[in-house]
């Protein structure tokens, strides 16, 4: 596996979207609405670089690929969503690849009466784009590879890895 960002490289771009974060959304009332499992490393830190008060919760998404990029079958579940009416939303997930988890997610999470909903991820594969939004705030733009590490996993593993890695055709 090839390093693409490390812990470190990692650490340092998560404060500065926490700063930029933090400014933008001062005196808002605001709750973070992270998508498991893959934002769950990405949430806990950028809340911790947020100094200002806020909610945190949790949604679901979860895609079944076929060996194609193609067919994809993606189910969502805003379960366990508090109230979110006439508070600012920041949805955060781990990556925007097509971008129809977000796009989905923020479509129904727009239904419930939001005062506002902003979007943010740790990577943008920016060549894979199958929507018209783009992400409002992102940690890098990376090429079309697969990556793991920093919460995105591969079959469910290496979530915990420090650092974002390319997995590599010879490492599966
Ligand atoms: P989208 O709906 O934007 O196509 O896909 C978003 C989801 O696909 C992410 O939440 C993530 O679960 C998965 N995904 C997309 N690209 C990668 C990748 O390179 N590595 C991993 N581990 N997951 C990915
Ligand atoms: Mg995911």
């Amino acid at each position: 596996m090839r390093t693409l960002y490390s812990s470190a490289q990692i650490a340092e771009r998560v404060r500065e979207l926490g700063d930029e974060l933090a400014r933008v959304y001062a005196g808002r009332p605001l709750t973070v609405v992270g998508v498991l499992h893959g934002s769950v490393v990405l949430v806990a830190d950028l809340i911790r670089a947020m100094p200002i008060p806020h909610q945190i919760a949790f949604v679901r998404a979860s895609s079944y690929r076929g060996e194609t990029t193609t067919g994809t079958n993606l189910q969502t579940s805003l379960e366990g969503l508090p109230d979110v009416a006439g508070r600012d939303v920041l949805l955060i997930d781990d990556i925007f690849d097509t971008g129809r988890t977000l796009s989905a997610l923020a479509a129904s999470i727009n239904a419930l009466g939001p005062a506002s909903l902003r979007t943010a991820v740790l990577l943008w594969k920016v060549d894979r784009r199958e929507v018209a939004a783009t992400p409002d705030y992102y940690g890098f733009r990376i090429p079309d590879e697969f990556v793991i590490g920093y919460g995105l996993d591969y079959n469910g593993n290496y979530r915990n890895l420090p650092e974002i890695a390319v997995m590599e055709p010879g490492d599966l």
